[in-house]
């Protein structure tokens, strides 16, 4: 097939819009939407030091190395990358990301469950089975980042979440019926350093293009316990769906959108724990979950 803009040859055919790219109309498009976000929500200011959640993978590596090309002239703002090491036998490498980020020239800071909670997934699944594996790892990961990009004086906390991801998201907070999440927003919390999502708008498989034509690589590896978790039956059902209603994944992310404006502040106030000192609601589900696994409550 031919570009629908210049009849080179197309990369990709985006069946939303209904064109067909090819990789220099591909690229133009993909960095105008993630810059559309950045300037649309207001996510990057002067001053700002962007800690990057960086696994190594394809969307987090894909987002280092736009924000690098981004922000790499500018000198009121600068870029770190931080890796959580979840603990999952042959999984996550940390060695692997801080060689991707020392090409970049950005301080990199690796962190790990083990050292900051005693305890690993893999731990965890032994001790607990895996039904809820990635439950306890999302909030202990996202605990952990949050509290090392604060530590490391971040001002914002880039994720490499795409549309797709962000879609999952407010389905299956439908699905489990969780108001709160639906109507909490994107409000400012003390002690939270705020999450900026450039590719919030854009599809996983253009991700996954964009990473491959930049680092001429495709991910391969999977965590051995993906399987467990509710976002794998979620996406699956989305993709089914979303093959026959193209525009299905950008209107849940409206609606996920729309009900945090609505919401705004009905979710309660955040407070500090006072086990772990880190923001949370009315009980931290940080120390529940430690308390779960290291005392066996
Ligand atoms: Fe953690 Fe689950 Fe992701 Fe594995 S798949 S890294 S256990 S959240």
């Amino acid at each position: 097939m031919r570009c629908s803009k210049c009849r080179r040859p197309a990369v990709l055919f985006q069946r939303y819009s209904g064109l067909h790219l090819c990789r220099e109309h591909f690229l133009a498009d993909f960095e105008a939407k993630a810059k559309r976000a950045i300037r649309e929500n207001r996510w990057i200011s002067p001053g700002d030091t962007i800690a990057v959640a960086f696994s190594g993978g394809k969307d987090s590596g894909a987002l280092l190395l736009f924000l690098h090309s981004l922000l790499s002239l500018r000198r009121d703002v600068s870029l770190l990358a931080i890796t959580v090491d979840e603990g999952i036998f042959g999984y996550r490498d940390t060695a692997v990301a801080r060689a991707r980020a020392a090409e970049l020239d950005i301080p990199h800071v690796a962190a790990s469950f083990r050292e900051a909670y005693g305890t690993t997934v893999d731990g965890i699944v032994e001790r607990k089975g895996g039904k809820l594996s990635c439950s306890y790892c999302g909030v202990l990961r996202r605990h952990l980042l949050n509290a090392v990009a604060r530590n490391e004086g971040a001002t914002k906390l880039a994720l490499g979440f795409n549309l797709d991801d962000e879609a999952q998201t407010v389905l299956m907070n439908v699905l489990r019926g969780d108001t709160a999440r639906l109507l909490r927003g994107a409000h400012p919390v003390p002690g939270m350093v705020p999450r900026i999502k450039p590719f919030s708008t854009i599809p996983e498989r253009e991700v996954a293009l964009y990473s491959y034509l930049y680092m001429g690589t495709v991910e391969t590896g999977r965590c051995p316990y993906s399987h467990n978790a509710m976002r794998a039956e979620v996406r699956q059902m989305l993709n089914t769906y979303a093959w026959n209603h193209p525009s299905a994944r950008f209107a849940l992310v409206n609606l996920g959108r729309e009900l945090g404006t609505l919401g705004a502040g009905a979710c309660g106030v955040l407070q500090a724990c006072p086990r772990c000192g880190e923001p949370c609601g009315a009980t931290c589900r940080s120390c529940e979950i430690l308390s779960e696994v290291l005392d066996g409550r």
